[in-house]
């Protein structure tokens, strides 16, 4: 029995993707490394999409493949519109089509907002929301051509904006961050809004707090990892697997009537915890 919270046993549904093609983008890292792999382990053939560090990705390429499943990894910049134009361009040409995109890389330049500078505001904001809005239009060109295909999936394809608590909750300190999280968020809504008609799912997943790089700060030494415990009324930190677990069952079929929602894995981050006992 698995008796460790913080490694929940892997989703073992192997047929719930059978013969679906997945992109996800930042997946040589974190929460996109583990939703790349979950993707492969429940039948998807997988593109690892990466910006810098091709072993990272040539690893998480091994491990999907390890499931019988084809994956590839491809460099590109998604805040670069010609990159990500030929990425699902590649992808098409060697998969036959696209079916599922998560659209997960992201990054934080943290500074007091008196103090950032605008290329910290547009690093984050050409990446964060800029870029998912890339890898979303060039996704949807190819469920648009292609269309429903019933024997793969109920709709014609799935989009997963990789959002944040801070779409909702402010973050002083992380202007840049948070305002591409709140656009993420009405980019999610707008996409279903519009495309919804096509057969074509968008959801946000907005994690919590989850222990990869971009926030070792936060949950590193005891000190950091109490105070943030504080904000989380499930009283752990969120794993990658969190994430990865939630992904797979959200563009799947068992979620089709799920359209422009979104799914907070958080803990409980967002249920304002000091009024459990305040206010
Ligand atoms: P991470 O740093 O481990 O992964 C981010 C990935 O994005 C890396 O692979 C990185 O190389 C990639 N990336 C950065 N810029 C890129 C670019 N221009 N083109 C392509 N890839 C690029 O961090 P993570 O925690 O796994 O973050 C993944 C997503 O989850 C991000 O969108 C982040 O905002 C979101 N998120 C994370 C947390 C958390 O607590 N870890 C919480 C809320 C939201």
């Amino acid at each position: 029995m698995n008796s460790n919270p913080e490694r929940p046993p892997p989703v073992r549904l192997p047929e719930l993707l059978k013969g679906q093609k997945a992109l996800v983008t930042g997946a040589n890292s974190g929460i996109g490394k583990a939703t790349a792999i979950a993707l492969g382990r429940s039948g998807a053939d997988v593109v690892v999409n990466y910006a810098t560090d091709r072993p990272a990705a040539e690893a998480v390429v091994a491990e999907i493949e390890a499931h019988g499943v084809h994956a590839y990894a491809h460099q590109a910049d998604v805040s670069r519109e010609d990159q990500v134009v030929d990425m699902v361009a590649t992808m098409v040409d060697r998969l036959g089509t696209i079916d599922i995109l998560v659209a997960n890389a992201g990054l934080q330049r943290d500074a007091p907002t008196a103090e950032m500078t605008l290329a910290q505001w547009e690093k984050v904001i050409s990446v964060n929301l800029t870029g998912q809005f890339l890898c979303a239009r060039e996704a949807i060109k190819e469920f648009l051509r292609r269309g429903v295909v019933p024997e793969v999936s109920r709709a014609a394809g799935k989009v997963i904006c990789m959002s944040s608590v801070h779409q909702t909750i402010p973050w002083g300190g992380h202007v840049n961050y948070a305002s591409s999280k709140g656009g993420v968020a009405m980019l999610t809504q707008t996409l279903a809004q519009e495309f919804a008609p096509h057969k074509i799912r968008v959801n946000a997943i907005a994690p919590g707090a989850i222990k990869t790089p971009i926030n070792r700060a936060a949950w590193q030494t005891p000190e950091a990892r109490d105070s943030l415990l504080r904000l989380i009324p499930y009283g752990r930190v969120g794993t990658p697997l969190d994430i990865a677990n939630a992904a797979v069952v959200l563009v799947s079929d068992l979620c089709d009537y799920v359209v422009g929602t979104t799914l907070y894995v958080d803990g409980g981050m967002t249920l304002f915890p000091g009024f459990a006992t305040g206010g």
